[in-house]
């Protein structure tokens, strides 16, 4: 059984056929990457994931199950983590709080329980405390843990950004565009925490990405969009040599 199965999906906004009849499946413990020209479709199929938009036909299943009957705020606790293309952090809160509220927006447990705080709350506090400290420390973000993060600079935003995500502890982790605006050596090190990511942490990743050369350093298998339909899926290697891959980038 694949982690994620996207099973002939289809969404339209108006007239634009934003996912035109897409399928593809992602392997656990692989890194899979969606690539394309701006418009192809990808975000919206990150978007049609994180049941932002219903859509109008096909399936997605995840662990073998239809995540259709799920809302929004119910597919983190399924295991399903995201990053978002403009981050979207809380500005006026530090990195660690961040984190923190990342996973606490998805905990399980009700208001009541909280509030009384019971042995148990305590217990799953130190749960989030050190899943959150694991991140810090894996991202290298103990210089920044206590800064607010409007007043950080860009490429560690980035990667708070993705910390908070992973601070879920998803087991699919869905990356938008990891290394848009990033330097080069900021990339780098984006390439080697995905690999860490599937490598050591365990977890399956679905990125967005426009870095060809990050796709093929770490990516398993690559499908291309344009205009929401799909060119090619295959190795990094296969998808770049494909002429229908070449003739869409071309054409833009
Ligand atoms: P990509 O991420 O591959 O650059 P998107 O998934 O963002 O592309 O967009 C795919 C197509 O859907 C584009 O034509 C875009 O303009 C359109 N689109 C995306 N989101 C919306 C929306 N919320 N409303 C209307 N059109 C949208
Ligand atoms: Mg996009």
């Amino acid at each position: 059984m694949s982690l994620l199965e996207i099973d002939n999906v289809t969404l339209r906004f108006g007239g634009v056929v934003a996912v035109n009849q897409v399928s593809f499946s992602v392997e656990e413990g692989e890194v899979f990457a969606l690539v394309g020209p701006n418009g192809a479709g990808k975000s919206t199929i990150f978007n049609l994931i994180s049941r932002f938009y219903d859509p109008a036909e096909g399936d997605i299943r995840f662990e073998g199950k239809s995540i259709l009957s799920r809302q929004s705020h119910e597919i983190a606790g399924l295991g399903i983590a995201r990053t978002f293309q403009n981050i979207e952090l809380f500005e006026h809160a530090t990195v660690l709080q961040n984190l923190l509220v990342g996973r606490h927006r998805h905990r399980q447990g009700n208001f009541m329980t909280e509030l009384l705080f019971t042995p148990f709350v305590r217990g799953e506090e130190r749960r989030h405390r050190s899943a959150v400290e694991h991140v810090i420390e894996f991202l290298d973000l103990q210089p920044y843990r206590e800064k607010m993060i409007a007043g950080l600079p860009y490429g560690v935003r980035k990667v708070v950004e993705m910390g908070r995500a992973l601070a879920i502890e998803p087991k699919l982790l869905l990356l938008d565009e990891p290394a848009s605006g990033l330097s080069v050596e900021e990339t780098q090190d984006v390439a080697f925490w995905i690999e860490d990511i599937k490598k050591q942490m365990g977890i399956t990743v679905l990125m967005v990405e426009h870095d060809m050369h990050l796709v093929s350093s770490v990516s398993d298998r690559v499908l291309a969009l344009a205009d929401g339909k799909t060119l090619a899926l295959g190795t990094p290697q296969e998808v770049q040599n494909d002429p229908k891959v070449i003739e869409a980038y071309i054409g833009t």
